[in-house]
């Protein structure tokens, strides 16, 4: 048997979305042209799949701070955290982000990826316990494999199914650890927190919650559903990203937890890789300034969800259950959602073709994202090519008086 013959799965999916004459995982950005723009095949595109939600990669403040910290500090740390990989700037951002969710303590990791793998590995011991949603990101998924906990999933978004599994877990003496996110980043949809928190609390259990998709998306200030469910004070960790609404790239942690700084020499996703180069933290730093002086900036996010998840439902989609900057349209069959992706990418948009098993549920979904920095007009476009496409390919009915015509 050759090394790799044991990817067929990946290969036959690969395949046969080719066969579809779409090649998602071979996309080329050949240049960028702003945070909702760019050349792919030669053509104008717009990108309505990405993480941008404010917009914050062209940010010329951000990108200032990025330039004069690349002259002053150079294009790398060369080293990790807790050798010679601790800038100022790096312990100012744990500092920035600490006071924004009023926690006690913070560590930041050089990926969201890797701020789950550490985090997650790292609380729960060989004798502890964590349940995990059932459609938890990758990174949570892995973690779980590089830690010695055990791992129960519950059903999605569900605290009834929680409720049961911990009362299972009653006589047991190990520590607890939930683990949800706030935005699930497939179909877009909410954890129920405010439940999760009363179920955890209720079985003297800890809960973490990633936002790597909430922050600078929910809540009045931007904290994630944890603020917006109003249940911040009752979270023992937080996870999150700096790859998604902040522009840029990193991971973080924050809690309140006594005798944090232990983690520090004891997480090895943490200890044992270089640490985030310093313009990088220096554009993070800044994006996380400007959320904070105005939440304003994510209503014009919102106004835009507005925008493509009415649109895309009026025109007949089935799109995710709960409204937000994720909007995920449902194909269903898989070879369809190929050949409506590479349509879509023929007429000027890239969005995410998202196929089982990757996906929850075994559903092919078009993930289309909103960024604060869409205009108006660029979400009517994906709107009406959407269209056009779904009705070309009959995942949406031919009106009647074009049938009649
Ligand atoms: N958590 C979730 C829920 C995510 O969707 C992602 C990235 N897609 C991550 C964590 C990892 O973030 P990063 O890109 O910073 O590694």
């Amino acid at each position: 048997m050759g090394l790799l013959d044991r990817f067929k799965a990946q290969r036959e999916l690969h395949a046969q979305v080719k066969s579809c004459g779409a090649d998602p995982f071979g996309v080329k950005m050949e240049k960028i042209l702003s945070a909702t723009e760019a050349l792919i095949e030669g053509r104008p595109t717009i990108l309505c799949g990405s993480n941008n939600y404010l917009g914050f990669t062209f940010d010329a403040d951000c990108i200032e701070a990025a330039k004069e910290t690349l002259d002053t500090c150079g294009t790398g740390t060369t080293g990790s955290r807790i050798a010679n990989g601790s800038y100022h700037d790096h312990k100012a951002l744990e500092q920035d982000l600490a006071d924004f969710y009023g926690m006690k303590h913070c560590m930041v990791f050089t990926t969201g990826y890797q701020a789950n793998l550490g985090a997650i590995s790292t609380l729960a011991g060989p004798n502890d316990f964590l349940i995990i949603d059932a459609d938890s990101h990758a990174s949570i998924y892995d973690a779980c494999k590089l830690g010695s906990a055990t791992v129960i999933r519950f059903k999605h978004n569900d605290p009834a199914d929680l409720d049961r599994r911990l009362g299972r877990l009653a006589n047991e003496p190990g520590n607890k650890i939930v683990v949800v996110e706030g935005i699930y980043s497939m179909l877009g949809d909410h954890a129920p927190l405010k439940e999760f928190v009363a179920v955890t609390k209720k079985h003297g259990a800890y809960i973490l919650v990633d936002e790597a998709h909430s922050m600078g998306v929910m809540g009045k200030t931007g904290q994630g559903v944890v603020e917006h469910d109003g249940v911040l004070d009752q979270v023992d960790f937080i996870t999150g990203t700096f790859s998604k609404s902040m522009g840029a790239i990193g991971g973080f942690l924050v809690s309140n937890i006594e005798d944090f700084d232990i983690l520090r020499v004891a997480c090895r996703p943490y200890m044992f890789t270089a640490s985030l180069p310093p313009a990088t933290v220096a554009s993070v730093r800044k994006s996380l300034a400007k959320l904070r002086a105005n939440p304003g900036l994510m209503q014009k996010l919102w106004d835009n969800v507005d925008t493509l998840y009415e649109g895309a439902r009026a025109a007949g989609f089935t799109v995710g259950a709960q409204k937000g900057p994720v909007v995920a349209v449902h194909i269903n069959d898989p070879a369809l959602a190929a050949r409506a992706w590479r349509a879509l990418l023929l007429n000027g948009v890239y969005v995410n073709l998202a196929l089982p098993p990757a996906t929850p549920s075994g559903t092919a979904l078009l993930r289309c994202s909103v960024s604060a920095a869409h205009t108006k007009e660029q979400l009517q476009s994906v709107v009406d090519v959407l269209s056009g496409v779904g009705r070309e390919l009959g995942i949406l009915p031919t009106p009647a008086h074009a049938v009649a015509a």
